[in-house]
C-alpha cells in the first residue's frame, strides 16, 4: 500500500503545491554522517520548516524508513540550482533525495560554507515538502537569493587572507620591534643624562 499521499496544502505566499510527503504525519529523515557541522545546518533547516508549516520530522536510522533522505558529496558536478553549486533535490515516489555539497576545507567552511549551506538545505527541504521556487526578495524558497562563490573566487579568496593575516602579525611584530627600540633608546639616554649630571656635579 502506498503510504505517501498526495495532498494539497496551502503555504505561505498562498500558493497551492502538491507533495508526495505526507506532511500531516511524522516525516523520517534519515541524514548521512557527516561532522556536527554539517549536521547541525540540516537540523537548523528542518526546524525553520517545523517553525513555519508546523511539520514534525523524525530522524530514522535506516533510509529505508525515510521520506527525505540528505546526502552528502564533494562535488555536486554542476547539478545545482545556485550556479551549479550548494546542492539539490530528486524526487521519487517514495521518497526526496537531497544531496548537499560537503565542504572540507575549514577555510571555506567559516567563510561561508555554514551560512551558505543552511539556506540551500532549508531550500531543499522546502522542495521536499512542495513548496516551489519563488522570485520573492529575501524568500528563502528565491534560489537567486543563494549566491555561491565560484571556484575561481575561493581560490583568489583562499590566496588572499592567509596573505592578510602574515602581514598583520609581520606589522605587529614590526610595530613591538620599533617599541622596544624606541624603550632602549630612552633607557640608554637616561642612563646618558644620569650619568652626565653626576659628572657635571662631580666637576
Ligand atoms: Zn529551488
Amino acid at each position: 500500500m502506498d503510504i505517501f499521499v498526495c495532498l494539497l496544502f496551502s503555504v505561505i505566499g498562498g500558493s497551492l503545491v502538491d507533495t508526495h510527503i505526507n506532511t500531516s504525519e511524522q516525516i523520517g529523515v534519515y541524514i548521512e554522517d557527516s561532522d556536527l557541522g554539517h549536521q547541525e545546518v540540516v537540523l537548523d533547516a528542518m526546524n525553520y520548516w517545523k517553525r513555519r508549516l508546523s511539520v514534525n520530522f523524525k530522524l530514522v536510522n535506516n533510509m529505508d524508513d525515510a521520506d527525505i533522505v540528505v546526502r552528502w558529496t564533494e562535488n555536486i558536478q554542476g547539478k545545482g540550482e545556485f550556479n551549479g553549486r550548494g546542492g539539490y533535490i530528486v524526487m521519487s515516489n517514495s521518497h526526496a533525495e537531497i544531496v548537499l555539497e560537503y565542504f572540507d576545507n575549514s577555510l571555506e567552511w567559516w567563510l561561508y560554507g555554514k551560512r551558505t549551506l543552511r539556506r540551500v538545505a532549508t531550500h531543499e527541504f522546502g522542495h521536499a515538502l512542495g513548496l516551489q521556487d519563488t522570485n520573492k526578495l529575501g524568500d528563502v524558497m528565491n534560489p537567486k537569493g543563494i549566491r555561491i562563490p565560484n571556484e575561481k573566487m575561493l581560490k583568489v579568496v583562499g590566496f588572499v587572507l592567509p596573505l592578510l593575516s602574515i602581514f598583520m602579525v609581520m606589522s605587529i611584530v614590526k610595530h613591538y620591534v620599533s617599541y622596544l627600540r624606541a624603550k632602549r633608546k630612552r633607557f640608554e639616554l637616561e642612563k646618558f643624562m644620569k650619568e652626565n649630571g653626576r659628572i657635571t656635579k662631580n666637576h
